[in-house]
């Protein structure tokens, strides 16, 4: 039974605000990942206690219709029961063997059977280890030493993936933050998203230089920026005429988009491969569970098969793979068409209460994938995407959060549904968005 909120919107959160001071004398910040602070949007960070379905209810009681999911992970909703159970089930048997086991084999034969290019999958605990080891197997496979990525693209806090600075052609990025020396992100080609030319021009600079090529198979952390047609295509076929592996990070993407993921709605169709991917969020079912994979001859050269070293104590926790391999079998045919379904009907909804207030923007779309841009052109590339109002987005996230819906704190997040949003979720979605659009199209900078 849901606890429904007896507190009026708008309000206050004493609770939520006396539990982020505790949390910030303890924790930089007052969090664990940056982007849960609010910095981006103003106010006091919701601490949440439980979720159920499309639903949060946060510190103070009050219930949230939830579109960040996560960041991805919840795509059958909070507290899914054959999730539940299926931990439940696991917990019992004991926490961490440091064995192998029967749930990593079943996890990763869910996987290779999903992924038609993944031969072989490792399973590690994290997105970041998982895109950290596929460009070590990369250059380890290569013998080669650059690694070329995407502005706007993100791919976890490794060190050489964080360089998102520089533009033009083939520019050696500066790393974006302290920490990261010059000397690790000297190997490192940021590139502006969707510029075949570019990734052209980089591997004539560097012949025979460049190990792998990384890209979000369709971004969705700098808003949704879907690859312009042919573009991942082209990157596969620069990177195989280059002696290059191609990374395809599907962390974000990967078995929400599709039962194959990205993979699934593009590669799939137009019959080619990326050499390695990775994965994440989905595939652990709310759990630290995440994985690359890819091409036999690849994979095999990683440690113990190879020379390349990769490990982890946790890696294929048990009760990790227990809920991701609930959550994966519990993602079929019809789960995906609702969650489709669910995405045309909200982003609908949004789109059309925001043209009704006279306000440019730009709804993206990324199988159920979608974020708004506030902003009248189309969004190809990360420069395009910075120059939004997202002073609108502020007005319009604080209002929604008002009034019951709980969307990405920044403008340059997606948006994420599952197949839990029902009709009664997305009525209230509705409800709140004309006084969201009416604020957004008000505010000022
Ligand atoms: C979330 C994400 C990562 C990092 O995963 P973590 O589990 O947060 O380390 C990497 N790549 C993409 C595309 C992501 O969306």
């Amino acid at each position: 039974m849901q606890v429904r909120s007896t507190v009026p919107y708008p309000y206050e959160a004493p609770e939520s605000q006396s539990l982020f001071e505790r949390a910030s004398v303890v924790t930089p910040g007052g969090v664990n990942s940056p982007v849960r602070a609010f910095r981006a949007v103003g106010g006091t960070p919701r601490f949440m206690v439980s979720g159920r379905g499309p639903y949060l209810t946060d510190a103070d009681g009050r219930e949230y219709v939830d579109l960040v999911c996560s960041w991805g992970p919840m795509i059958l909703g909070h507290a899914h029961p054959d999730v539940i159970d299926a931990v439940q089930a696991a917990v019992v048997r004991g926490t961490s063997f440091g064995t192998p086991g029967l749930g990593e084999v079943e996890l990763a034969e869910e996987i290779v059977s999903r992924v038609t290019p993944v031969e072989q999958v490792r399973l590690v605990s994290s997105g970041t280890e998982a895109t950290m080891s596929a460009i070590r197997l990369a250059r380890g496979f290569t013998g080669r030493a650059k690694i070329v990525k995407f502005a706007g693209c993100y791919h976890g806090h490794v060190d050489a993936l964080l360089a998102a600075a520089g533009s033009g052609l083939a520019t050696f990025a500066l790393p974006d933050t302290p920490g990261v020396t010059g000397a690790t992100a000297a190997d490192t080609i940021v590139l502006p998203y969707n510029d075949l030319d570019a990734v052209r021009a980089a591997f004539a600079a560097h012949p025979g230089e460049i190990a792998c090529v990384i890209t979000e198979a369709s971004p969705g952390n700098m808003g949704v920026v879907p690859p312009l047609p042919g573009f991942n295509g082209g990157l596969a076929r620069l990177c195989r005429d280059n002696g290059a592996l191609f990374i395809s990070d599907e962390v974000m993407t990967g078995f929400r988009v599709s039962r194959a993921g990205w993979y699934g709605l593009e590669a799939a169709v137009e019959g080619w491969a990326p050499d390695l991917l990775t994965f994440g969020k989905v595939m652990g079912g709310g759990f630290p569970a995440a994985a690359f994979g890819g091409r036999a001859d690849v994979m095999a050269n990683l440690a113990p098969a190879g020379p390349v070293y990769q490990a982890g104590t946790l890696s294929g926790n048990p009760i990790a793979t227990a809920a991701g391999l609930a959550q994966l079998r519990g993602c079929t045919d019809e789960v995906y068409t609702t969650v489709d379904r669910v995405a045309d009907e909200v982003s609908g909804l949004v789109g059309a209460a925001l043209a009704k207030e006279g306000v440019a923007h730009r709804v993206q779309r990324a199988g159920n994938m979608f974020s708004v841009f506030f902003t009248a052109d189309e969004v190809t590339n990360y420069d395009q995407a910075r120059r939004q109002e997202s002073f609108r987005f502020t007005a319009f996230f604080q209002t929604m959060l008002a009034a019951g819906v709980y969307l990405p704190p920044s403008a340059f997040e997606s948006w994420f549904v599952s197949a839990a949003h029902d009709a009664r979720a997305i009525e209230r979605i509705a409800d709140a968005l004309p006084a969201a659009a009416r604020a957004a199209a008000e505010a000022t900078a």
